[in-house]
Parts: C-alpha cells; structure tokens; sequence
C-alpha cells in the first residue's frame, strides 16, 4: 500500500515533490531552458540515471522507487515528465554484441533515438518477415504507429524470421529500403511513423539477442511501460481530487458549496474509491516485479483498472466543475486528451483482459 512506505521511500517522494514544485512548475523565457533546467535537476535528485543500467553509470532502481517517484511528480500534473528519466535500454538491454557499441551505448548517452515498431497495419498480408542467408537478414514488412519514428535514428522492430521465429531486430531509419510512409500526431500531441520494410539488409549482428526469443523481449518493455502508465495515471488522479476538494468546497451561484448537493459527493467519493483502488493495486503489483516473481498478470489487470479509472475521473471532474474544463488549455482538457491514448497503447484494455481470462482458463496461470 502506498502509505507503508520506509522512511527513505517516504523521503524519495519528498524529494520529487519538490523537484516538481520548485523546478517543473516555475517560468522559464524558453522550452529549451526549462527542458535544461529539468534534466540538470533531475540529474542532482538522483532521479536521471533511476532507469539506466548500473554497467552505464545508471543507478538501475527498482520497480517500487520509479513508481513512488513518478507518482509523486505527475501528482502536480507537472510538465515535462520525459526530461525527468534519462533513456532506458528497452529492448536492447544486456546485448553483449556490436550493437552494444553501435546503437546501446549511443542511446544511453543520448546521442541516438530509439523507436519501437510492433504494431502492423490491419490488412497486412503477412506480418514483417525477415530471412536469413549468408550472414545477411534481409527484413520486409510494415509497421503502422511507431512512435517518435520520424525522429528516430533506428527502429526496434518486431520481425517473423523464417526458421526461428520472431524476433527483435535494430533497423536503421536511414538504411536503403526503410520508407517512412507516413507521419501523424495522437490527440495526446505525441508523434509517429508508418514504415514500409522493402527488402531491408541488416547483418545478422542486428538480431537483438538470441532469434526467436524476441517476443519475451518485447513484453518485458511493454511490461515496464504499463506499469509506468499505471503509476502516471495513480498521480494524476491524486491531482485532479486535488483540485476537485477545492472546488466542491468553494461556493457555487446560490451560496452553498457545491459539494454540498448529495449528487456531486456520490461522484466525488466514487472517484476516490477508484483511486483508492487503483493506487492500492499498483504499490502491489510494484512489490511484486521487486520480489523476482511473475507480474505479467498484475501488470495488465494494473494498466487496464488504472488506465481506465484516470479516464472516467477526468471524464467526471470536467463533468462537475461544467464547461469551462472544456475551454482549450484547461488543464482538465489537456489531461482528458492526454490519458485517452493509455487505453489502447501497450495493450488496449479488451486485449488485456482476454489475456488474463486465458491465462486462468486455458493455461492455469495466474493468481487474479
Ligand atoms: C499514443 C499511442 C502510441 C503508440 N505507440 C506505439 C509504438 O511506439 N509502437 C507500436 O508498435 N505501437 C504503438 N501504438 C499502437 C498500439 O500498441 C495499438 O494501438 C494497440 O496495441 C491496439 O492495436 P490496434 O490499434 O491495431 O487496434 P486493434 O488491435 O485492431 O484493436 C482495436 C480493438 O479491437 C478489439 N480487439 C483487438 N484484438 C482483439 C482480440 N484478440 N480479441 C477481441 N477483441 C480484440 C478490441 O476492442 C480493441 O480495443 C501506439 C498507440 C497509441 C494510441
């Protein structure tokens, strides 16, 4: 639970709160200066290297330390959260090959951009394959939404090799037959890429890890990913009854405080048993990762409950506080375009609880 925290748990909240209050929140004249300000900070906190490898110079901290941290900064609906957290290894973690020197290392110095393609277009007549013939992987296929793509310098892409199965695969953006087909924007403002794969030729060196075990890989990143979003979506929902208590308990047109009317509390404490709920399921399933055993389960039933209780709190806040929280620019507004997309990124909620269903009745798995 998250209120049975150490006392040095307790302080490394402490210190994100400040990090967001004093750092995040103020003025700066430019984007630039601020994105600075954030990363020297953040870096001094201690908080940059927390999901870095400690053979990097990373501090490498576990699943509970970035949950608290990430809780407590999206707490103030700060912005600039992605200039908190210096790059991860995603997919490429523990590659002991040249892609250790050529794509690893420039990443976590951040002198490269990575970009994962794992999502195909509908009408794909067979999913991105690659085959293998005299040290050469020649790769041909599509993917569809690929975040930062356009921007990217290589793409970690999901990849069907003929004779050992699927696996993931570096691909450089700039290589001859990588064709950005299109760019677009989510109603979040985040940006991506479709890419066609014409006959794409890689060295076999840019297999990440053994072929054939990619898809392990790739959902050990998505794992982490959704418990990023669970916990980003338990702060959030700690801002928004925030700024909601304030505004059931100022006064309305007639004089009594809007909170007083036995609708608009029924709304307010169903929203509070949400949180409760969702912040109890994610210190959860945060000690579980940590305690080495298996937390696929939990991850998905996490991300979904949180996902979806972040949508449904906003949905109501701007219900109750009515069409001002509406007006572009309204930080309601922003966060109602901002969670959306987490109900269909790393998993669309449908999917997930499909996937825990099997898991019971099909595979025996599981302990939800
Ligand atoms: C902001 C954002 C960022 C993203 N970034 C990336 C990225 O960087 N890389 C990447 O590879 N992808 C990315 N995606 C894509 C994301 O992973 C997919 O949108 C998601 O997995 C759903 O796949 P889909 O869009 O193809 O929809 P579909 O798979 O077609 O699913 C749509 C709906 O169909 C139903 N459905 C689907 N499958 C089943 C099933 N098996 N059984 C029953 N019902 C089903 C569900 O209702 C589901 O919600 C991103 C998406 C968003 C919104």
């Amino acid at each position: 639970m998250p209120e049975s925290l150490t006392a040095e748990q307790n302080a490394l909240a402490e210190k994100a709160n400040q990090l967001a209050q004093d750092v995040m929140l103020v003025p700066y004249p430019t984007p630039e200066k601020a994105r600075a300000a954030v990363r020297e900070a953040s870096k001094a906190a201690g908080f940059f290297t927390m999901t870095q490898p400690a053979a990097y110079g990373g501090t490498e901290a576990d699943q509970l330390s970035l949950t608290i941290v990430r809780e407590a900064l999206t707490s103030h609906n700060a912005p600039l959260m992605d200039a908190v957290f210096g790059p991860s290894p995603g997919v490429l973690g523990g590659v002991t090959n040249s892609l250790r020197e050529s794509h690893l290392e420039p990443l976590l110095a951040g002198e490269k951009r990575s970009s994962f393609g794992f999502t195909e277009p509908d009408n794909v007549a067979r999913p991105t394959f690659g085959i293998i013939s005299d040290n050469r992987l020649s790769v041909t296929g599509q993917k569809s939404y690929v975040t930062g793509g356009a921007e990217a310098d290589f793409v970690n892409a999901l990849v069907d090799i003929e004779d050992r199965g699927p696996s993931m695969v570096v691909l450089d953006t700039n290589l001859d037959g990588m064709i950005l087909e299109q760019k677009f924007s989510s109603l979040d403002g985040s940006h991506h890429a479709a890419f066609r794969f014409e006959n794409v030729e890689v060295p076999t060196d840019a297999i990440i890890g053994e072929p054939g075990k990619g898809l392990p890989r790739a959902m050990r990143q998505i794992g982490d990913t959704r418990m990023l979003f669970a916990a980003n979506a338990c702060g959030y929902m700690i801002w928004v009854l925030n700024m909601l208590n304030e505004h059931l308990l100022a006064k309305d047109k007639s004089g009594t405080p809007r909170g007083d009317k036995d609708v608009v509390r029924w709304h307010y404490a169903n929203l509070r048993i949400k949180a409760y709920a969702a912040r109890s399921m994610l210190y959860r399933t945060a000690r579980l990762a940590d305690s080495g055993e298996n937390f696929v389960n939990e991850a998905m039933a996490c991300k979904a409950f949180a996902t979806e209780s972040i949508g449904e709190i906003v949905d109501t806040a701007i219900q109750l506080v009515g069409g001002v929280a509406l007006v572009e620019g309204h930080p309601l507004e922003r966060l109602y375009r901002h969670v959306r997309a987490w109900r269909l990124a790393e998993g669309a909620s449908d999917v997930l609880r499909l996937n825990i269903g099997r898991g019971i009745l099909e595979l025996g798995k599981g302990r939800i």
